[in-house]
């Protein structure tokens, strides 16, 4: 195939309750959704999860539109892509702009799944049909409110519960959770808000039996993390610091980590995914599907993505209504009463997505790049 048309929407979607992070609180989520054309006018969905600011990463909704719109072309007029692996490739000139690049090469996985009349999870190489599916709580109000929400996903069926710490949230939650669910598999998530200095935060955390403790130190960092991981008992999860397979590989030779969160946004798509699921598998340690706050085209495919082999944790994949009132595609992904998602077995994502609704409703731009 050879892709003729690209179209961008960038899209607010209010999100149902504000979710805040160590690094912020978010109210509306931002993002772009990507539609790409074959020469036969074919069509695949992905979606970009950069945000509005600069605040998980470099890249912000303005950066990713000005790079594909700008440079994509370039690189990409007139080339024949014979499979989606051969995409990131193509766009090695590029530096970095990772989500940039994983909504437009999803949009190439959507499409090609969809070309070839096959699941998106059976193209990339997934081993089964139903995903673990945890969910991840932002710092609440309040610790009692914390413990509330904590028993309302539990209901739901969640079979794990990560759960945001900054300095001053992270013992004392921990503790008012453990205290009324001593055994649930719980975990925590820093986003890179301490430091070394802080190593009594985390010998204290080590006490309460924790899946594990996500990015704990600076975003890009892997030597500390390394000097940690000596100093504690809690296995260690990187997400911020994990940009690409070369990071992944220098993490486990300097033992900054047993765990990956891989988000295919960040490490620029799913070839990546692979490999790095990969890579994990080969080298014994673990791996999970993170995810950030997408709408039903990305959930869809962070879903595929958790049916890789070397998927070992419950995944960052919780239902659409987790974060948003209604979805923009048919039907809704559900978490089913034992704390699964199935995938679909229907061509590509294999949901139906509402093109009129995102044009109409949620798009504040809509960027149409021909080539
Ligand atoms: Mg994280």
């Amino acid at each position: 195939m050879k892709i003729s048309k690209i179209m961008l929407y960038h899209v607010v979607m209010k999100l149902k309750a504000p979710f805040e992070t160590s690094f912020g609180k978010s109210v509306y989520r931002h993002g772009v959704l990507v539609q790409v054309f074959d020469d036969e006018g074919n069509t695949g969905w992905g979606e970009i999860v950069a945000d509005e600011g600069p605040w998980y990463s470099y890249e912000t909704v303005e950066t990713a539109i000005h790079v594909v719109r700008d440079f994509f072309p370039l690189l990409l007029k007139d080339k024949e892509i014979n499979h989606p692996e051969e995409f990131f490739d193509l766009l090695q000139r590029i530096r970095g702009h990772n989500m940039a690049k994983a909504g437009v090469e999803e949009a190439v996985w959507d499409l090609y799944s969809k070309n070839n009349n096959e699941p998106l999870y059976k193209a990339l190489g997934g081993i089964r049909d139903k995903i673990v599916s945890g969910v991840s709580i932002g710092i609440q109000p309040t610790i009692n409110d914390l413990v509330k929400v904590v028993g309302s996903y539990l209901e739901k069926g969640y079979k794990r519960i990560k759960i945001k710490i900054k300095p001053g949230w992270d013992v004392n939650a921990v503790e008012a959770i453990r205290k009324e669910y001593p055994d649930i598999l719980l975990q925590v998530d820093a986003n890179a808000a301490y430091t070394l200095s802080d190593i009594e935060v985390f010998k204290k955390l080590d006490n309460y039996n924790l899946l594990m403790i996500e990015q704990p130190l600076e975003w890009d960092d892997l030597v500390d993390h390394a000097e940690l991981a000596k100093m504690i008992k809690t296995p260690i999860c990187l997400d911020e610091s994990i940009k690409s397979l070369h990071d992944a590989i220098s993490a486990f030779k300097l033992n900054s980590c047993k765990i990956i969160n891989i988000k295919p946004g960040r490490v620029g798509g799913l070839k990546i995914t692979k490999e790095i699921a990969r890579l994990c598998n080969e080298k014994g340690r673990g791996a999970w599907i993170g995810g950030m706050l997408e709408t039903g085209i990305g959930r869809g495919i962070l879903v595929a993505s958790a049916t890789l082999p070397g998927i070992t944790y419950p995944n960052d994949i919780s239902g659409s209504d987790r974060y948003y009132e209604e979805d923009i595609v048919e039907p809704p992904w559900i978490v089913n009463s034992d704390g699964t998602i199935s995938v679909r077995n229907k061509p590509g994502i294999g949901v139906e997505v509402l093109e009129e609704k995102i044009k109409e409703k949620y798009s504040k731009k809509i960027i149409e790049i021909n080539f």
